[in-house]
């Protein structure tokens, strides 16, 4: 992309003048791509008073009306894909072919919510009292701020406004700083709909001013986020003199337990597609492994050449890779030091363990570390990269006990072939979802929720849904 687009805040359905002051670039090259606006005081105002002007008429279409205008922006995804998996492989870096699936997936979660139209549903309870009935309603919240990470950036947006939409409310977006072409960029294709201006909005900007303004305002009645812990914990407090309804999906990290009876090569198979699939920036993939002594060799093994094999680099000057780069300097400087302490405290570097000399991009080197010991940051803190830590464990119970002793609960996974030992581990591991033999990737039909510090409520599916109403509870005594 040589040329350097100016985008401006989507208010009302218009495109609005803004001040393009901050510049994104391309994390594998470091290319300027585009500059983006910092909304003012006044623009988010704006945004929220556009889309709370336009909730009360959207509520009362009827849902299959607001279906209809879902189905219409995942036809323009589709019509769009292959430029858009571009531009998120140019902004966020991923592989184009992880960027196509983004793309497709994005689409497909716009009709899934779009077919939930004709199955909102709410209950006829029985009464105490004779001639009464008791019926729960379940209406919209109002107005959702919806606040986007960079990792998956396009797919967050269906996340968010796609149940925000179709259960009757309107959404403000603040997309990642990172990552706010792709925002603007599905702003156009809404615009190129009839959808009723002030039910979908844009406006970028970073998080300590937008995001703040978005999170403090008395005008909204959900904040959806994705992000990391220290920023829920953050939004809790801008959240709480207004009692602001809270949505929170945190970090995450995952274990993956591997025990002795396992099918090695499909564990190793799984938990490499977990902690290269995005460079390891996923929220729900591998972050540290649980190993049973007996098959620890042979797995380490086998582990360290098939994250040896990864191909990385830079995925629209290369084609066809693996991996691409992380996200910016800081996260390359983050995961570098976490992997000079973990190896000050012991650990072995068994494949990889430095900065990849790979040009201008943030590139670092698909990574294994063995004789790895639960004391150790890199076995407690999010990684977010290439970069797998391993600790051997005698049995079942110790991994299990290993796995829960952490302060996050998002995704958990289990590689045996004993039904009762993955029986045992499921109503053991206390985590909002746990894999049996399988990489860790959610269903839209599922529910993404994490237990601890991994958020408040969840994603996806009925129970994703149902997280943009609110219950009213109706008494008629006849
Ligand atoms: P951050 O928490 O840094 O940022 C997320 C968003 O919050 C950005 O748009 C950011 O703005 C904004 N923000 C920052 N500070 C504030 C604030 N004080 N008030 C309001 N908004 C604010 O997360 P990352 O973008 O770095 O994403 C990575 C994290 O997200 C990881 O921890 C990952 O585990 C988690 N994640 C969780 C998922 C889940 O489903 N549980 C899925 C994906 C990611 P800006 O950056 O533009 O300044």
């Amino acid at each position: 992309m040589t040329e350097i687009i100016h985008y401006q805040n989507f208010i009302a359905n218009a495109f609005v003048p803004s001040d393009p002051s901050i510049e994104v670039r391309n994390p594998a090259n470091n290319q300027l791509l585009a500059r983006v606006p910092e909304a003012s005081g006044e623009q988010v105002e704006a945004a929220i008073a556009a889309a709370r002007h336009a909730q009360k008429n959207w509520a009362a279409r009827p849902a299959i009306e607001r279906a209809g205008y879902l189905r219409k922006i995942a036809s323009k995804v589709r019509d769009n894909a292959e430029r858009l998996a571009h531009l998120i492989t140019a902004e966020q870096g991923k592989v184009l072919g992880l960027a196509r699936v983004e793309v497709n997936f994005t689409a497909d979660y716009l009709d899934y919510m779009a077919e939930w139209a004709r199955r909102l549903e709410g209950e006829v309870l029985t009464s105490d009292r004779v001639g009464e009935n008791i019926f729960l309603l379940r209406k919209p919240l109002g107005v959702v701020a919806g606040i986007l990470p960079w990792n998956f950036p396009f797919f967050l947006i269906a996340r968010k406004m796609a149940p925000a939409l179709v259960t009757g409310n309107t959404i403000v977006i603040k997309p990642s700083e990172e990552t706010p072409i792709n925002c603007f960029e599905f702003a156009r294709l809404v615009a190129e709909t009839d959808l009723p201006p002030g039910v979908f909005n844009v406006v970028s900007g970073t998080g300590a001013t937008v995001g703040q303004r978005l999170t403090r305002h008395a005008g909204v009645d959900l904040i959806s986020f994705t992000g990391s812990v220290d920023t829920g914990s953050r939004i809790m407090a801008a959240a709480a003199p207004n009692i602001t309804k809270l949505n929170l999906e945190l970090g995450g990290k995952a274990p993956a337990i591997v025990l002795a009876d396992a099918d090695l090569e499909l564990a190793v198979k799984a938990v490499t597609a977990s902690r290269v699939i995005n460079t390891g920036q996923v929220c729900n993939c591998a972050e540290r492994v649980y190993v049973e002594r007996k098959v620890a060799d042979q797995f380490i093994e086998q582990m360290a050449a098939s994250m040896a094999a990864t191909r990385y680099g830079d995925p629209l000057a290369e084609g066809d890779l693996d991996m691409g780069p992380l996200i910016n300097q800081a996260a390359l400087d983050k995961v570098a030091q976490m992997v000079r302490t973990a190896t000050g405290q012991g650990a072995e570097v068994v494949t990889g363990g430095a900065v990849a000399d790979k040009g201008a991009g943030f590139h670092y080197q698909p990574t294994v570390l063995a004789g790895c010991g639960s004391d150790m940051a890199i076995m407690r803190q999010e990684i977010f990269g290439p970069v797998l830590p391993i600790q051997i464990v005698e049995d079942l119970d110790e991994a299990i006990a290993l796995a829960n002793d952490s302060e996050y609960g998002l995704t958990s996974s289990v590689y045996t072939r004993s039904l009762s030992a993955a029986m045992r581990a499921s109503n053991e591991l206390d985590f909002g979802e746990t894999y049996i033999n399988r990489e860790n990737f959610e269903a839209m039909q599922g529910f993404h929720a994490g237990a601890r510090k991994s958020g408040i409520g969840g994603a996806d599916g009925k129970h994703g849904l149902y997280e943009y109403t609110h219950t009213h509870v109706v008494y008629i005594q006849i």
